[in-house]
């Protein structure tokens, strides 16, 4: 294993980001078993961060399911809604405090703007469509220009789009993959950072938190390579120091799409009730034990 990061007392903090809006599946239980050995290998501290900021699509169900079997993996944390910590709230939707002061700084830097596209006007202004696996269409521009019609009090009400440097390339170095590269303005565009329904965005969101917990190494799905580039360009608005990065390769089923969790018969929950051990799951899930 390569060299992990600490924080500034020499401790490596890692943690698992689930948002319950369905069945973990055998994606999750690889990215989260590398992300707990990664923790271990390094004496660390592993956290559990349950995100669930998308009221209409998270459950309770799934978030009983989803500490079940992680800890049927055999999985474990130090910190988390379900042990408390330094931290807590360790659950996004009662987090809304760190997610507003972020809004208010990027606000009064000028970082972000308001904007009125709907998500049809963005998708049928998207010059191409995306096959990397990253889900944001790019942003055509449109509301960049408007007048502001400030003063604003809340994010309430009207979606917020970070601006980003349009030509400039923001790199940072994956410790599996090495140094990647991607151009601000051709590869993504202005990204949400708040939503319309009073909703922050995973950006803003994640970046808050990961710094605010102190984790020092991100261990997340190579499908999300874009959105840490989306993020580096947020630590540095908001002055906060950036983590280490580790993005692990994905699963893909036989059709060689990669897993979602609408894919059921490869839920971590179904697999079990078939009758697998822990390790049969994680054999599946390509991951060294
Ligand atoms: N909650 C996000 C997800 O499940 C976390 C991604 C991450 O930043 O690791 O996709």
């Amino acid at each position: 294993m390569s060299e992990v990061s600490s924080d500034l007392h020499g401790r490596y903090r890692g943690r698992l980001a689930p948002s319950p809006t369905g069945l973990l599946h055998l994606g999750h239980a690889r990215t989260f078993w590398i992300a707990a050995q990664r923790a271990l290998q390094s004496h660390g501290t592993l956290i559990l961060r349950n995100e669930d900021l998308d009221s209409e699509r998270c459950r309770p169900e799934f978030v009983r399911a989803m500490y079940k079997d992680l800890r049927w993996l055999g999985i474990q944390w130090a910190e988390g809604p379900d042990c408390g910590g330094p931290y807590a709230p360790y659950m996004q939707s009662k987090r809304r405090d760190f997610y507003f002061q972020a809004w208010r700084k990027l606000l009064d830097h000028r970082s972000i703007y308001p904007c009125t596209c709907s998500r049809r006007d963005v998708a049928q202004a998207a010059t191409a469509p995306n096959n990397d696996g990253d889900d944001e269409p790019r942003y055509p521009g449109t509301c960049r220009q408007r007048c502001d019609r400030g003063p604003f009090d809340s994010p309430a009400g009207i979606n917020w789009r970070f601006r980003v440097p349009d030509g400039e390339s923001v790199c940072f170095v994956d410790r599996r993959l090495g140094t990647k590269t991607y151009v601000a303005g051709e590869d993504f565009g202005d990204f949400l950072v708040w939503r319309r329904d009073d909703v922050p965005a995973y950006q803003l969101a994640v970046v808050v938190d990961d710094a605010v917990m102190r984790i020092t190494e991100v261990v997340r799905g190579e499908d999300l390579l874009k959105s840490t580039a989306r993020q580096v360009l947020l630590y540095r608005a908001l002055g906060l120091p950036i983590p280490q990065f580790y993005h692990c390769e994905l699963l893909r089923d036989d059709a060689g799409t990669r897993l979602a969790k609408r894919h059921d018969a490869l839920s971590i929950r179904h697999l079990r009730e078939k009758g697998l051990s822990p390790e049969e799951v994680l054999q599946q899930a390509h991951v060294s034990l």
